[in-house]
């Protein structure tokens, strides 16, 4: 019973959204929580208490419309501000790069084309004349080095600390380049945060205009310490437009908003397919479903990358499309992404 009532409690709530995050009143808003108890209906909603102004009319039509139920004898809305997860970094324990923005890529699920985004996006930025750093915390499954067609050891410097392998004028550093990247490893928890500080720290990265993080796939304790530590800037969320695909893209999103990190825009990967025979436009994964998830999260629309066979060549073959063929319909489309996003960090 209990439940039926929660649920119909919810059916109200999902109609209206947080007025700062945009985030639905619904079950996947974890700000959000609904408890029944003998006619009573507490909501708790969590807030950035500087916001508590915003939040005035949506309590008033809250009560007023979970009250209309037959269930319900009251509803109480109540405001509550946990401090953030993101407040409770200490600023020595974040990584300390000299860049001016710090973009992390990221996508729910594995396989989606993010690394071969993250690659392609560093040298289109590079391409319009910006200094730039790329750094493979997808400690995984690196795939960078493969990707940038670097191959060696970094070596350490007089300060102790890491050089980049420099290729395409892109300064990279990865996990890959440390450890035999056929070989299994395990990575617990501790041991990869370990890594990855070693990555950021103990580099010598020198003054970057951008610092692109390819994330590991997922939203796990790694990815979110990670978006944690990291000083972003703001991230990108990359996604195959189906289902499977999308349902962890909108928890990456989530985990984002909940550590007030700035979802910067979403871009569709692989989103139709032009068939070299018939030169027809096939939408194999179905397409579209990234710029609606942008207009519901109320984040930008980056824009949608084809499936294409010579792309998957470059990127083996480590010779992105940004450079491999410049003026191919894929690299401007990456083009207009790094500068659509440089244009609006400036
Ligand atoms: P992720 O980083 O999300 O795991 P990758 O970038 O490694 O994904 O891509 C997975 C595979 O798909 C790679 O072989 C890559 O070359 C290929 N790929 C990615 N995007 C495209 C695309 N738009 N067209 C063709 N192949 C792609």
């Amino acid at each position: 019973m209990n439940d039926k009532i929660v649920g119909a409690v919810y059916e109200v709530t999902r109609k209206y959204k947080d007025p700062v995050t945009n985030l639905s009143l619904d079950k996947n808003n974890k700000n959000f929580s609904i408890i029944y108890n003998e006619g009573r209906i507490n909501i708790s909603i969590n807030i950035q208490p500087n916001f508590k102004e915003k939040y005035k009319t949506l309590s008033y039509n809250l009560k007023e419309n979970i009250e209309k139920l037959n269930e319900v004898l009251s509803a109480n809305i109540i405001l509550t501000s946990e401090k953030s997860q993101d407040d409770n970094i200490s600023e020595k324990q974040r990584f300390s790069i000299d860049a001016k923005n710090i973009i992390a890529i990221a996508s729910g699920k594995g396989g989606v084309g993010k690394s071969t985004f993250a690659v392609n996006y560093a040298v289109a930025l590079k391409t319009i004349g910006l200094k730039v750093g790329l750094l493979d915390a997808d400690i995984y499954g690196p795939s960078i080095p493969r990707m940038m067609g670097i191959t060696g050891r970094p070596q350490a410097n007089e300060n102790k600390k890491l050089v980049p392998l420099i290729n395409y004028d892109v300064k990279c550093m990865s996990i890959g380049f440390l450890i035999d990247v056929d070989t299994p490893a395990i990575w617990r928890g501790p041991m990869v945060m370990k890594a990855l500080e070693q990555m950021y720290n103990g580099v010598e990265w020198g003054e970057l205009d951008y610092l692109i993080i390819d994330l590991p796939p997922g939203t796990g304790d790694a990815q979110l310490t990670l978006a944690q530590n990291s000083k972003l800037t703001g991230s990108l969320v990359i996604s195959t437009p189906q289902d499977v695909a999308l349902i962890d893209a909108r928890k990456a999103i989530n985990m984002f908003n909940k550590v007030n990190i700035p979802v910067l825009g979403l871009i569709e990967n692989m989103s139709y397919f032009i068939c070299d025979s018939c030169n027809t436009r096939h939408e194999i994964f179905s397409s579209g479903s990234l710029k609606k998830e942008a207009e519901k999260y109320k984040t930008n629309y980056l824009g949608e990358l084809p499936i294409e066979k010579k792309l998957r060549i470059q990127s083996d073959e480590g010779r992105p499309s940004c450079i491999d063929d410049v003026n191919s319909n894929v690299s401007k489309i990456y083009l207009s992404i790094a500068k659509k996003i440089d244009d609006s960090l400036n």
